[in-house]
């Protein structure tokens, strides 16, 4: 789809959503994707108006007036806009009780897939019966030439360990490609606005596959801050044919940790890792960025890091911890998580380093 842009002075852009084989004919290049993830970009360089080519779901069409709301009233930078469609507003039609959700192998998604394979039959309609995996949605993703060949190749090899998953799990795996993260203009962007619109308008792809789609918290609760993956936002982006449900807003990241440490497949698999670099070969988190580093921590506490065969490391040694960026309050409290169990077991060594990371966090801002 080309995004023409009226106000911002910026040339065409193409967004596009890919799949290959069975997933290409599931896919349904729906305006409501589209609509979904035009608004943030449209609201954050005010633009006036958010016209989409085709209908668009009258629900849909609500919820983002919703959505551009939140947006204004939270940062001064997003405008309000009108939102029209050149064919007018109809609500679109649930067309199968199915439910899908989304996968990247980390523990926010794993713990949904885990969670309601212990909570529903096989067969039940909120059983997951699809999980939708993404490349396109990381800044390392693509470069102006398009996919970067290097990072194609450790998707594919995430896509092999998640069709092992699906297997045992008894789901499909839907892997999507998509360039929506290039057009995001900054991080700054991605995770105030775009992070979350990105990925519904991917689940709006299937509306005629689904009629709902579990999206993971990220632990931090029900009540965070203001951010694009805000619990706020999931039943704005919902149409008449596939709604999008909260999972998990009640576990925090150390329960779902937790969770999956107990899982054979989840312990195999789990890949927190942020992959700014590629792990080297054999290895599925690089064990050194802030992510690993965490999950680590909470692992080690809990006894359980040397049976995560996801983790080639045994142990955290407390110099890595002064070599992580803690550049946020979530951060902070993320790592605050490993403290109590780290005592426990007496690891006041790991204890001390993460209390003076944080406190010189608190000083610095970094
Ligand atoms: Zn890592």
């Amino acid at each position: 789809m080309d995004i023409v842009w009226e106000y911002r002075g910026h040339p065409v852009q193409t967004l596009y959503f890919e799949g290959e084989g069975k997933v290409a004919e599931m896919l349904h290049a729906s305006p409501e994707a589209f609509a979904i993830a035009g608004l943030p970009l449209a609201s954050w360089f005010n633009e006036k108006r958010l016209l989409v080519e085709g209908t668009l779901c009258t629900r849909l069409a609500k919820g983002l007036k919703v959505v551009n709301e939140i947006f204004h009233g939270w940062y001064r930078q997003c405008g309000l806009l009108e939102i029209n469609a050149s064919e007018g507003f109809a609500p679109t039609l649930p067309l199968a009780r199915r439910t899908v959700s989304l996968l990247s192998s980390g523990v926010d998604g794993l713990t949904t897939l885990r969670q309601n394979r212990l909570d529903y039959p096989l067969g039940h309609p909120d059983s997951i019966q699809a999980c939708i995996t993404l490349f396109g949605i990381n800044t390392f993703d693509c470069d102006k030439n398009g996919p970067v060949p290097a990072r194609l190749n450790a998707f594919s090899e995430l896509v092999s360990r998640l069709q092992e998953l699906a297997m045992v799990e008894h789901f499909q795996l839907l892997p999507v490609y998509t360039n929506v993260r290039s057009l995001a203009p900054h991080y700054r962007y991605w995770i105030k606005v775009g992070f979350g619109a990105g990925h519904s308008a991917v689940a709006q792809l299937f509306q005629k596959q689904f009629d709902q789609v579990l999206w993971a918290s990220d632990g931090d609760g029900a009540n965070p801050d203001p951010g694009a993956e805000h619990p706020l936002f999931n039943r704005h982006y919902s149409t008449s044919a596939l709604r999008l449900l909260d999972d998990g807003l009640e576990l925090s990241r150390k329960e779902k940790v937790a969770l999956l440490s107990q899982w054979d497949i989840g312990r195999r698999l789990m890949q927190p890792c942020h992959y700014v670099h590629i792990p080297e070969a054999g290895k599925i988190n690089c064990g050194r960025c802030e992510k690993c580093v965490r999950t680590m921590l909470l692992l080690l506490g809990m006894g359980k890091l040397a049976k995560v065969e996801a983790f080639a490391e045994n142990d955290v040694y407390w110099k890595i911890l002064f070599q992580i960026p803690v550049n946020n309050r979530r951060k902070a409290l993320l790592l605050k998580q490993s403290i109590p169990d780290l005592q426990r077991i007496g690891r006041h060594d790991l204890v001390w380093a993460i209390r003076f990371r944080i406190m010189l966090y608190s000083i610095f801002r970094h």
